[in-house]
């Protein structure tokens, strides 16, 4: 889908800039923003109501810009298009420049300028406790993703009572999975995940050991991406049956990127 609004060099004096200076008098910035949002059906209709409101868009951008006061307009950026896509239910992303004209350096430049892009995504979590009470473990997860900004709960599949995996001895596995919508990065996602676990008095001891909490990234929409820190999708989710029954139940016509089957087709595999 490449339909896009695009809104350019809006002029707003505001306050930021990493000089004292720059925060009390104010100077003035260009912002750029291109709206993705799939316009197809306002396009046949002439409604409104089915497109992304640009002058909205504009006061709204406005507004920001002068109520804050940031160091960096990295900063000014990014939070610019995470309040965009908060606030209007249409955007599937946005592209947003901000440029300095003033910039206070003592050379000749025409602009200074950062650009960035951030879209909602799709990723699919799993989640297993095998400690203390399970259920209130999981349930407190979904209450934190759910109250969390830039995050929205969409799907939670039935939870399973499971053997525990590996060879360690230990309690069984109450285990589900979630759909999450999310503007957050894999990385911040990750970060993110792992401070629930903690807050849920998670320690990292035994690999596969006993553990309260343990959050996974599952699926982020089609992305393949192998850190250090991060596989995904996850590295051992076609053989793990407590991963592929819940989420068969809430996303069977999914499609692994790499192995190329949906995950009723991998379930039906491991089942075999
Ligand atoms: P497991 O979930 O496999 O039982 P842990 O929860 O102890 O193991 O995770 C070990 C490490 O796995 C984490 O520190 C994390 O950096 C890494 N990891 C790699 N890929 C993923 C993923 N897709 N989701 C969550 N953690 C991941
Ligand atoms: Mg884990």
């Amino acid at each position: 889908m490449s339909d896009k609004i695009k809104i350019r060099d809006l002029q707003v004096y505001a306050n930021h800039g990493v000089y004292e200076e720059e925060n009390k008098l104010g100077q003035k910035f260009l912002v750029s923003a291109e709206l993705y949002t799939d316009f197809s059906k306002a396009g046949e209709d002439d409604d409104l109501n089915l497109s992304v409101d640009y002058g909205c868009v504009c006061k709204k951008i406005t507004e920001f810009m002068e109520s804050n006061c940031f160091k960096l307009i990295e900063t000014a950026a990014q939070q610019l298009a995470e309040m965009l896509l908060l606030n209007f239910q249409l955007l599937s992303g946005v592209k947003i420049e901000i440029k300095k004209p003033w910039a206070p350096i003592g050379l000749p430049l025409d602009t200074a300028s950062v650009e960035l892009e951030r879209n909602w995504h799709t990723a699919y979590i799993a989640l297993g406790s095998n400690i203390g009470d399970k259920e209130s473990y999981i349930n407190t997860a979904i209450e934190t993703l759910k109250n969390t900004k830039g995050c929205v709960v969409e799907k939670v599949s039935s939870m399973i009572v499971t053997k525990p995996y590996g060879n360690v001895k230990q309690d069984d596995f109450l285990n589900g999975v979630l759909c999450l919508k999310t503007y957050y990065s894999p990385d911040r996602l990750l970060e993110l995940l792992n401070q629930i676990e903690t807050k849920a008095g998670r320690k990292r001891e035994t690999h596969w050991g006993p553990r309260t909490l343990d959050l996974d990234i599952i699926f982020y929409d089609n992305f393949v991406m192998d850190s250090e820190r991060l596989h995904i999708p996850h590295i051992d989710m076609h053989n793990r049956l407590f991963v592929l029954e819940p989420l068969a139940e809430i996303a069977p016509y999914v499609r692994h990127p790499v192995l190329n089957k949906t995950v009723e087709q991998l379930l039906g595999e491991l089942n075999g």
